[in-house]
């Protein structure tokens, strides 16, 4: 059977096999040389590596829908620091994301119809600053990251490419 539309798996295959010698990297450590972790959105228009000035082997990329801190970004944030040495996060989120204003009771409803009732959460906001200042919270009080002392956010326009970083509430550090 001919196939209309090649899939971008089959290009990414072939783009892979052509640049085989520019793409690897032999003896590069698995160790982020820049000992930080990205956490992102995983928006089309961010592209975190050039975006920051990173290059491959400098930094773990961490991405979800929203840049959220969920559990298992925090299981990734986890292994980076406790396996791998980095000891600095910066977290991403930026203006005009999908989950900006989507509706968490829809997207339930639309589940729940297809029969499927799942732990997580959309993670709907209203609020992207507010949003990323609890998930900062979050991340400074998370005894499965040994390194707390360096957690940034930011907020990307990526109509401007304009980074604003938000800074985390000081509450409970004051007890
Ligand atoms: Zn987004």
């Amino acid at each position: 059977m001919v196939r209309c539309i090649m899939p971008n798996a089959d290009k990414m295959m072939d783009f892979v096999a052509a640049h085989a010698e520019d793409l690897a990297s032999p003896g590069l450590s698995p160790r982020p040389s820049r000992r930080v972790a990205v956490l992102s959105c995983m928006d089309t228009r961010i592209d975190v590596l050039s975006m920051l000035g990173l290059n491959r082997g400098d930094a773990h990329i961490i991405r979800n829908a929203g840049g959220l801190v969920t559990d298992d970004a925090l299981r990734s944030l986890s292994v980076s620091q406790r396996l791998l040495g980095t000891d600095e996060i910066v977290v991403v989120m930026h203006d005009d994301c999908g989950l900006h204003r989507a509706s968490e009771d829809d997207y339930r409803r639309a589940l729940a119809r297809d029969g499927v009732l799942p732990t997580w959460r959309l993670g709907a906001f209203d609020d992207v600053e507010e949003t990323l200042r609890h998930g900062l919270g979050r991340l400074r009080t998370a005894p499965e990251l040994p390194a707390r002392e360096h957690i940034y956010g930011f907020v990307y326009d990526p109509e401007t490419a304009r980074l604003r970083e938000v800074h985390p509430r000081e509450v409970g550090l004051r007890g």
